[in-house]
């Protein structure tokens, strides 16, 4: 299962297609937002600056490398990522919120094909998230305690690139 919560969450409203075209979800251990893929980030702004309660409020879209599929993470209290910015799984790019079209807070996930609206895929069948009110464990704890950073280190005019991974 992957979210973006990197622990236990709620599902707040299922997937119903063009009725609603991806997943309501709530933390519960954390606020923090993840990336759920390796990607770069598309959109990082206000659905409508001059109005702060449509739409999606304050989101993100990453489009997955290799891929024309795009993530949506809509109604962010705060962004953390910029556009352009590769992101990759776990990094986290905003704080839950209740802005734009919300009642509470909350995170609105899909996948929209091109970045297109009514372009929408089954997060539920992408992400493993069960199309299902209810409170579920993405089962990343575990692997918080390994750590994974890309480094480039320049020494004596050299660059190295490498990935450094605590246990
Ligand atoms: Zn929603």
């Amino acid at each position: 299962m992957n979210s973006p919560y990197m622990g236990n969450f709620r599902v707040t409203q299922e997937y119903k297609g063009t009725a609603h075209d991806g997943l309501d979800l709530v933390g519960i251990d954390s606020k923090e937002v993840h990336s759920t893929v390796n990607g770069t980030v598309q959109i990082a702004r206000w659905e409508n600056p001059d109005n702060h309660s449509q739409g999606f409020g304050q989101f993100v879209a990453v489009r997955q490398d290799n891929s024309d599929d795009w993530y949506y993470f809509g109604h962010l209290s705060e962004i953390k990522v910029a556009v352009g910015q590769h992101v990759r799984i776990t990094d986290v790019i905003g704080i839950e919120g209740s802005t734009g079209r919300s009642t509470g807070s909350h995170c609105h996930y899909c996948v929209r094909t091109g970045g297109i609206r009514g372009q929408h895929r089954n997060i539920s069948e992408i992400s493993g998230i069960p199309n299902t009110l209810g409170i579920y464990d993405d089962g990343y704890r575990e692997s918080k305690n390994t750590v994974s950073k890309n480094v480039t280190l320049t020494i004596d005019g050299v660059t190295y690139c490498g990935t450094l991974t605590s246990q």
